[in-house]
């Protein structure tokens, strides 16, 4: 292919790149969905995909659910084929990380919804429990003796006592610091937004003067993820599908993907060209190979 970098592509060179590539990720939210949203023909696209015996797994950073509710979520939206086995999401993933990379021993103190505390317990990582005393405080508060791990994530009931509790818990240097993501925030309709994990960890960075591993994109462990899932996975043979240059197009340099940029979610055209010119060589990664409106550009390449 000669129009690589940033590339606007249509028509036949999507059919090329589709019959080139066998192995496929999708990012979730502004590629797939928009929320409870299914952006218009792409169940098509990735049932198509599936069915012409094509790999296709999901890799979101989205830490609030359990796998098994993206199984049934891509259900209601229309995505029939999709397997628990292709879905990589942030919790699970440091589920994995907690379990078989650092083999922790003792609890992990969670800052995170219900869904990335249930993603650990079905690894078998035993998580903190959180007494429900809301008169209770620092000053006066149970610590737990053998937490090994903080790990912290999106968590829409934060309280001022769980950040103190972490800090105290990190000044354990034995004590490991994770973040699921470090999303800085997600985009809502109307113009609101929602902050994300990454405000969070950048709270807890502060407070401890240490810094988080981050498990989900742009960090390299969510392909290691889906390559010991997925035998011989050639990152030639990939192509990595996203809308957010910080994290999905660094993610798919940083593993020797192609990469390609739709712009149904976050990131504009304008800015991949502005890091494509940048003097700044480190800017390139976030360069996109190929650029496309929606992923619904795909659906002329599956017609005879
Ligand atoms: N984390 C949270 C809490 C979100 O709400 C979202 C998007 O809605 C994400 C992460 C990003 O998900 P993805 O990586 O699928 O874009
Ligand atoms: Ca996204």
């Amino acid at each position: 292919f000669g129009f690589k970098g940033c590339q606007k592509i249509r028509g036949p060179q999507i059919r090329n790149l589709l019959e080139a590539k066998d192995f496929f990720l999708f990012d979730c939210d502004g590629v797939i969905w928009h929320g409870e949203k299914a952006i218009s023909g792409a169940a098509k696209v990735v049932n198509s995909l599936i069915r012409q015996g094509k790999n296709v797994v999901f890799v979101t950073n989205n830490c609030t659910r359990p796998r098994e509710n993206y199984v049934h979520k891509f259900y209601r939206l229309g995505f029939t084929d999709v397997m628990l086995e292709q879905i990589f999401s942030s919790s699970y993933c440091s589920a994995l990380y907690l379990r078989d990379v650092v083999k922790v021993r003792g609890q992990v103190f969670v800052i995170g919804c219900d869904g990335l505390r249930r993603e650990l317990q079905e690894a078998g990582i035993p998580c903190v429990e959180e007494a429900d005393d809301p008169d209770a405080t620092i000053y006066d508060c149970a610590l737990a003796p053998d937490v090994k791990a903080v790990l912290v994530g999106h968590d829409d009931k934060l309280t001022f006592l769980k950040l103190a509790k972490a800090s105290c818990y990190l000044r354990d240097p034995d004590c490991l610091f994770l973040a699921t993501d470090n999303d800085p925030w997600h985009p809502l309709s109307g113009g609101r937004i929602l902050p994300g994990s990454g405000s969070l960890t950048a709270a807890l960075e502060v407070a401890s003067g240490r810094k988080a591993t981050v498990i989900g994109k742009p960090s390299r462990f969510m392909f290691e993820c889906i390559s010991s899932q997925f035998r011989g996975v050639d990152p030639a043979q990939c192509l990595m599908v996203g809308d957010r240059l910080e994290t999905d197009m660094l993610f798919g340099s940083n593993c020797g993907l192609d990469t390609m940029l739709t712009l149904t979610g976050v990131s504009q055209i304008e800015e991949a060209q502005e890091y494509r010119n940048s003097e700044l060589t480190t800017n390139h990664s976030l360069v996109p190979d190929y650029v496309v409106d929606t992923i619904a550009d795909f659906l002329p390449a599956f017609e005879e």
